[in-house]
């Protein structure tokens, strides 16, 4: 699922990758690319259309920030508006004061209710709840006997009507199964009520006559992720004929487009609470808007990354450093507070590997050895102050005084002031582009 999604996005990083600052063309450039890559997942329109406004307007307020570069500010823009359209913050199911909580499954034939029901009791049981299933579709011939058989895989119990008694009232059912729940100690009841095909009437008077009867606590709208946009219509028939308070997504597992399965939260403003990923009782769990968001960027760990990155670097020491950059003050002393504050952030290797697009770029990754910041580090440190910030001064027997303090030969010291000579002169031209990576080179 989101694999096309992904890989669009990600060549909209990539195009970025490298850049010093980001025009208003450029921006107006990526926001256009991210539209289509968003219209071509199936993301209904007036989502992408507030998602694509927040962007640009982010990105047009984008800070010179030495933490970051414009690519990675761009990515972790997208990523918390893709949150946000997520719904945001990780919502979990609300539980009655006095029990036992009510949970209402809503949705069309085939979406997964009825397995939902499975899963919830599996998960309900893990959180150390006592669950009843109770079999409210009586419209499907078979459905009270698939609830009976994914009650018993799940090992819960499973409320039905009387044999024979099959095509009774499913709002008698429901209440009679609260009063069950209470005499026998269940503190959560799940009932499925029956689906259609289509949206149609006498289902959703029917949802909307159980969940007058039993009054929900919860009223889940179960949604299958690979239909396409008409999920935005059938959402919203849910939100006007039963109402819901949370989404679940199923059949996330597909390969489906999705886009829709995204525009359902901001489109009804219900969160979506849980993720189906497949046929078994364990393909189950929680949403969070956060790992999704991160899965559909293709990116592991890049939250993780730009959290670090802005614990290391100290905000106003990277604006300070920018307007140095700019006025063409940057020393070795500053270049040494940049080394440093890459180390902080752990092996460079590991650091790499976190983002975007760099799984491919594995055997480079390889090679790149900490022990180059280590001994830049050390050079610029066997300096003395007066050096480091006019390396002019720089003669022969200074060379040999730092190469021998650093432990490395007077050829590297001169690489690394001829890697600092050219990245300055970047640097002026960039006047205040990030300009680390160039910096590092690749020189031994
Ligand atoms: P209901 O009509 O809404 O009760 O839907 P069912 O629970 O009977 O599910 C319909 C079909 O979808 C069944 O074959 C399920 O095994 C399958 N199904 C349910 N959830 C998932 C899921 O998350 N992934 C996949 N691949 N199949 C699912």
């Amino acid at each position: 699922m989101f694999d096309t999604l992904s890989s669009r996005l990600d060549t909209v990083f990539k195009s970025l990758r490298g850049r010093g600052r980001l025009s208003d063309a450029d921006i107006d450039a990526t926001a256009r690319e991210i539209r289509i890559a968003l219209l071509e997942a199936d993301v209904a329109l007036p989502v992408v259309r507030s998602f694509v406004a927040a962007i640009k307007e982010r990105a047009r307020g984008i800070a010179v920030s030495q933490a970051l570069n414009p690519a990675q500010q761009v990515i972790k823009i997208v990523n918390e508006e893709l949150i946000g359209i997520l719904g945001g913050d990780t919502k979990t199911l609300r539980l009655a004061k006095t029990p036992p909580t009510v949970i209402l499954l809503a949705g069309l034939q085939g979406t997964g209710k009825t397995t939902l029901a499975g899963k919830l009791g599996v998960w309900l049981k893990k959180q150390g709840h006592s669950p009843l299933l109770v079999a409210a579709d009586l419209q499907r011939p078979n459905a009270v006997n698939q609830l009976q058989v994914v009650g018993s895989r799940a090992g819960v119990e499973v409320f039905a009507p009387e044999p024979g008694n099959g095509v009774g009232d499913p709002v008698a059912v429901a209440r009679d199964a609260i009063a069950h729940a209470r005499r026998h100690v269940f503190d959560v009841v799940v009932v499925d009520t029956a689906g259609r095909l289509g949206v149609d009437e006498e289902m959703m008077r029917q949802a909307a006559d159980i969940r007058d009867a039993v009054s929900p606590d919860e009223i889940l709208f179960v949604l299958d992720a690979m239909v396409g946009q008409d999920a935005v219509n059938t959402a919203t028939a849910f939100l006007d004929g039963v109402g819901f308070s949370g989404v679940v997504l199923t059949k996330l597992d597909g390969d489906a487009r999705g886009g829709a399965a995204l525009s359902v939260a901001h489109i009804t403003g219900r969160p979506i609470m849980f993720a189906s990923t497949g046929e078994a009782l364990a393909d189950f769990d929680v949403f969070h808007p956060e790992r999704m968001a991160s899965r559909i960027l293709g990116m592991g760990d890049v939250l993780t990354l730009i959290e670090q990155a802005e614990q290391a670097f100290d905000q106003e020491e990277a604006e300070q450093m920018a307007r140095k950059m700019a006025a063409s003050e940057f020393t070795l002393e500053d270049f040494l507070n940049q080394m440093l504050a890459v180390r902080r952030l752990g092996p460079i290797g590991n650091l790499l590997g976190m983002l975007p697009g760099m799984g491919q770029m594995k055997d480079q990754i390889a090679q790149i050895d900490d022990r180059d910041v280590d001994r830049v580090v050390a050079i610029i440190r066997s300096m003395t102050p007066g050096e480091r910030h006019d390396p002019g001064i720089l003669q022969k027997s200074r060379k040999e005084r730092i190469a021998r303090g650093s432990g490395v030969t007077v050829t590297e010291v001169n690489q690394l002031l001829d890697r600092f000579g050219e990245a300055r002169k970047m640097m002026r031209q960039l006047a205040g582009g990030a300009g680390l990576p160039g910096m590092m080179g690749r020189g031994k």
